[in-house]
C-alpha cells in the first residue's frame, strides 16, 4: 500500500492525539512502515531522521538489536502477569537498579504504565500521606509554564493554557509559583516562598520539571534553583516531586536532572526514556518515610489503592532493564558529552539569523526560539513540512524549533539535522 491509500483509510476512523483533525486536509499524515536506528521509513520509501526521538521517548535508536533480543527472550518466558499478589523478576531487577542509580533516600518504587499516571500517583500519595497522619492538605504547587500530563490531576498541576483552559471548571484547584525559566531565580524563589507562606498547612507538595520545561517551549533554568527550592520545601514541610518524565535518562547530560542540583526529591517520576521508546511504562520512586505512612493493618484504612491493568508490565520492565544495560555497558553519558558539545558548536550560527531570538541547550536538548509569528500564521507547520521534504523530522512547539535526538545519532546525522533546519530558518 502507498502512503496516500493508508492515510485515507486512517482518516476514516482514527482521531489522532494533539491534532486538529481538519489540519490533515492539508498536512500529510505519514504512515510509517519500519524504522531502523535514527531513521523512520514510510510506505512510499521516504526516510526521515527522527530528530525528536518519536516524542522524546527513543534513546538508542529504532529496532535496536540488543533491546530486540531482550524482548524476544522475555516473550518466550512471560509477557504479562497481574501485579497485585504476584510479581516477576524483571520488575524486581528494575526496581533495585533504579534505587541504586538514584539518591539514597529513594528506596521504594510504585509502577504504572504512562507518564501522566506516574504524576497522578505522586499527587495522590502526597495528599494521602498527610491524610494518613490526620491532616488534610488539599493544595499542590507547580510552576508557571509547566506541563505534567493530560489526565485530570496532571492537567490540573500543569500551566498550559492550550491543553487546560477548556477544562478549568472541572479541575482541582492548584497554585502556581513563578517559573525560574521565565523570571530571575531570585524572583521565582521569592514567589514560591510567598505561595507557601500564604498557604501554610494547606500545601502538601511542590511539583517541578527539573532544568527543562519541555512541553512549555523547552524553557530552561539553572540547577541552583532546584537546590534552593529543596531547602524551601524542607522549611515549609512540603514534599518535592521531581517530574523527570521528559528529562530523565540522560537528556540533560546526567542520568537524572536532579543530580545537577545535588538534591533528593521526595518523589521522582519517570517514564518516556525509561523503556528507550519501546513500551509504555512509568514508575515513581519515593522514600521509606512515605512508604511507612501507608503501612498498617488493612482495617486502618490507610492503604494506597491505586492500580492499572498493565501496571509493571513484564515485557516493558525487561526492556527497561535492557536500557539500563546499555547505559552501563556502552558509556552512554560520557559519549554523549562529545555530541552535546558538537550540537552547541554547530548551532552557534543560528544566533546571527534575523528570525532567531535565542538558542538554548541543556545536554541533548537544544531549542531555537524564533520571533513571535504574525497572528494567524502557523510558521511552525511550514518549517515542519519544509524539513520533512529534506528527510528531517522536527516538530516545532509554536515559535520554538527544537532538537531532542536519540543518542544513537552520529555526528553526520546531527550535522544534517542542524544544517537543514538552519537553511529553512534562514529562508523564512
Ligand atoms: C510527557 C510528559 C508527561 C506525561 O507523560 P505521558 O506518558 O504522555 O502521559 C508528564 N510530564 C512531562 C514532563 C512530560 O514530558
Amino acid at each position: 500500500m502507498t502512503n496516500n491509500e493508508l492515510m485515507k483509510e486512517d482518516l476514516k476512523h482514527i482521531f489522532h492525539p494533539c491534532s486538529q483533525m481538519k489540519d490533515y486536509e492539508t498536512l500529510p499524515l505519514i504512515p510509517i512502515k519500519r524504522a531502523k536506528a535514527s531513521y523512520l521509513e514510510d510506505f512510499d520509501g521516504n526516510k526521515y531522521l527522527d530528530c525528536i526521538s518519536s516524542w522524546w521517548v527513543n534513546l538508542f535508536g529504532h529496532a535496536n538489536p540488543y533491546i530486540n533480543s531482550k524482548i524476544n527472550e522475555q516473550i518466550e518466558e512471560l509477557e504479562h502477569v497481574i501485579f497485585a499478589g504476584f510479581t516477576h523478576k524483571p520488575a524486581i531487577d528494575l526496581a533495585k537498579r533504579l534505587i541504586d542509580l538514584t539518591p539514597e533516600p529513594l528506596q521504594k518504587v510504585f509502577f504504572a504504565d504512562n507518564g501522566s499516571s506516574a504524576i497522578e500517583i505522586a499527587l495522590k500519595m502526597s495528599f494521602q500521606y498527610f491524610k494518613n497522619k490526620g491532616e488534610s492538605r488539599p493544595l499542590f504547587v507547580s510552576l508557571t509554564n509547566s506541563y505534567h500530563g493530560e489526565t485530570m490531576g496532571a492537567l490540573a498541576v500543569s500551566d498550559s493554557g492550550l491543553y487546560k483552559d477548556i477544562y478549568e471548571d472541572i479541575l482541582i484547584k492548584t497554585l502556581h509559583a513563578k517559573s525560574p525559566s521565565m523570571h530571575s531565580e531570585e524572583e521565582a524563589l521569592e514567589d514560591m516562598r510567598k505561595v507557601l507562606s500564604d498557604n501554610v498547612g494547606k500545601v502538601n507538595s511542590v511539583v517541578i520539571e527539573p532544568l527543562v520545561q519541555c512541553a512549555g517551549s523547552m524553557r530552561m533554568y539553572d540547577a541552583t534553583y532546584i537546590t534552593k527550592l529543596r531547602v524551601l520545601c524542607d522549611e515549609f514541610g512540603v514534599f518535592l516531586i521531581a517530574d523527570e518524565i521528559a528529562v530523565g535518562f540522560g537528556r540533560t547530560g546526567t542520568l537524572f536532572a536532579i543530580e545537577q542540583a545535588n538534591i533528593c526529591p521526595d518523589f521522582l517520576c519517570t517514564s518516556k526514556g525509561l523503556t528507550g521508546g519501546y513500551m509504555p511504562l512509568s514508575l515513581v520512586l519515593f522514600t521509606d518515610d512515605i512508604y511507612n505512612a501507608f503501612y498498617c493493618d488493612y482495617n486502618e484504612g490507610k492503604s494506597f489503592l491505586d492500580s492499572h491493568s498493565y501496571t509493571g508490565n513484564t515485557i516493558a520492565c525487561a526492556v527497561a532493564n535492557a536500557v539500563l544495560d546499555i547505559f552501563e555497558n556502552e558509556n552512554v553519558l560520557e559519549n554523549n558529552l562529545e555530541k552535546i558539545k558538537f550540537i552547541k558548536d554547530e548551532t552557534e550560527k543560528f544566533k546571527s539569523l534575523k528570525e532567531v531570538v535565542e538558542v538554548r541547550q541543556r545536554g541533548m536538548i537544544c531549542a531555537i526560539e524564533l520571533k513571535e509569528f504574525e497572528l494567524g500564521k502557523r510558521v511552525n507547520l511550514d518549517i515542519f513540512q519544509a524539513a520533512l521534504k529534506e528527510g528531517i523530522y522536527i516538530r516545532p512547539l509554536g515559535n520554538v524549533v527544537y532538537f531532542m535526538p536519540p543518542y544513537c545519532f552520529t555526528k553526520e546525522e546531527l550535522k544534517k539535522m542542524i544544517d537543514v533546519t538552519y537553511e529553512i530558518i534562514k529562508a523564512l
